[in-house]
């Protein structure tokens, strides 16, 4: 009997559940806000749970700013959005999956 995918409903073969399940976990959004204070800090969302220390710390070190990783979420002081892009890019992500706002 062939399977069907619980998601779409559609037979496994031609579903695409699992990929854009994976897209999706690879997106990363990089996005600046401000905090109590009025200060800027640029958020980087998205990034495994595996990968998010050793990334925290070079974005940190590149961009010689202090930050914070937890909860899957990457907190760095200042505006530097368009950095990370690049820096990320350089680290490996797939530029395409990263979106900046
Ligand atoms: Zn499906």
């Amino acid at each position: 009997m062939q399977e069907i995918c619980p998601k779409c409903g559609l037979l496994k073969e031609i579903c695409a559940c699992d990929v854009l399940e994976k897209e999706e976990a690879q997106k990363i959004k990089v996005y600046s806000t401000k905090k109590k204070f009025g200060k800027l800090v640029t958020i980087v969302d998205g990034l495994g749970k595996d990968e998010i220390g050793q990334t925290a710390k070079e974005l940190k070190r590149k961009l010689a700013c202090g930050g914070t990783a937890k909860d899957g979420i990457i907190v760095l002081q200042g505006d530097h959005k368009e950095r990370v892009k690049e820096i990320l890019a350089s680290l490996g992500y797939n530029e395409e999956n990263i979106y900046v706002r």
